[in-house]
């Protein structure tokens, strides 16, 4: 039987940016400059930071008949990603426009196009994709619809399902999570979903100041057996069910941050959440925690890199900086 595959289902958006002195006032024209373009979305982030660390990564997503969509398909072919595009005549592939202003504040529109449409009988047809992976990943730049079908196909099949819960929006409520064995979330986005979910209305920003047994009280909170809260230059913070620690020996710890010489934090969590399921399907019945580490070594050298996906580190760059012992 052949290796099990990483599967990602989600989003991607093509990124326009410009630096700009300041944002233009309505109605003003204003010249920028630094024009790049890049590819984005969460969910081609993840699968490119997942297929670098060396796994067989599949990955679905909607694009639109342009020539963003184009680009798409040969990306994903250059990075060795198995992908299973749809393709809408009716939506443009998704786009974001940045602005970056000369004092680093960024204005950011997305426009999900494509990604809204992806259809879960698209996915229902690629069921065989399911039948083959180690691990789904999901997050919320889908239709909820989509989301939800490739999770329920996903425990069909006897698959761990996670989701990164990014960005949190209307539609994440606790039937959604029901669907997960873990989630990702970020600190807001840990305050957003406790918010959502009926619990505690916590400030974001004092999320890594709390001690951990509260942590761990206030992820148990949200109903999903294990979390992870990526807590930025502070690292991440683990949290199991009693029942399904993943071969961990504490239901709940830290896991510090690793040094980086920081250039551009831009899909970080991305690389974490994409680099920690390459390390799950490899070193599936090992802890838990070996595979947080390999994510959070991933996650800080994506920090050295501007961009997002072009960040991404290759699993031959973790064993250079860490060591042969690195990859989980
Ligand atoms: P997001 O990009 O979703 O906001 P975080 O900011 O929490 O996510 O970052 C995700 C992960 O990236 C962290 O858990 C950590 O592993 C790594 N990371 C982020 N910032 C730094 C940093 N300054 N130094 C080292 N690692 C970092």
């Amino acid at each position: 039987m052949a290796a099990p595959l990483a599967l990602v289902v989600g989003s991607y958006n093509h990124d326009y940016a410009w630096r700009v002195e300041r944002a233009p006032q309505a109605g003003q024209t204003l010249r920028g400059d630094a024009f790049r373009t890049a590819p984005g979305g969460k969910g081609f982030n993840q699968a490119v930071a997942c297929a670098r660390q060396g796994v067989p990564t599949a990955f679905i997503a909607a694009i639109g008949a342009d020539a963003a969509g184009d680009g798409a398909r040969q990306l994903a072919a250059d990075e060795g990603i198995d992908a299973h595009w749809q393709t809408c005549t009716d939506a443009a592939t998704g786009s974001a426009c940045i602005v970056v202003e000369a004092h680093g504040q960024n204005r950011i529109i997305v426009a999900l196009g494509a990604n809204e449409r992806l259809d879960p009988a698209f996915l229902r047809e690629r069921e065989a994709l399911f039948a083959a992976a180690g691990v789904l990943l999901v997050q919320l730049e889908n239709g909820v619809e989509a989301t939800c079908a490739a999770l329920d196909l996903a425990q069909a099949h006897g698959v761990l399902r996670v989701l990164n819960p990014a960005p949190v929006h209307d539609a994440l409520d606790g039937t959604l999570l029901a669907r997960c064995d873990l989630v990702t979330p970020n600190e807001s986005e840990f305050a957003l979903m406790l918010a959502r979910t009926g619990g505690a209305r916590i400030d974001a920003d004092t999320l890594a100041g709390r001690d951990d047994a509260e942590l761990h009280r206030l992820a148990r909170g949200l109903g999903v057996p294990s979390v992870i809260v990526t807590l930025g230059a502070h690292g991440c913070f683990v949290s199991h069910e009693d029942a399904r620690r993943h071969a961990d020996a504490r239901p709940y710890y830290r896991v510090a941050a690793e040094h980086a010489d920081v250039v551009d934090t831009t899909g970080a969590g991305d690389a974490f959440s994409g680099a920690l399921v390459a390390a799950l399907l490899r070193g599936r019945g090992r802890p838990l925690r070996d595979a947080v580490v390999h994510a959070n070594r991933c996650a800080a050298l994506s920090t050295e890199h501007r961009g997002a996906a072009e960040a991404m580190p290759r699993a031959a760059d973790v064993e250079r900086r860490f060591g042969s012992g690195s990859s989980a």
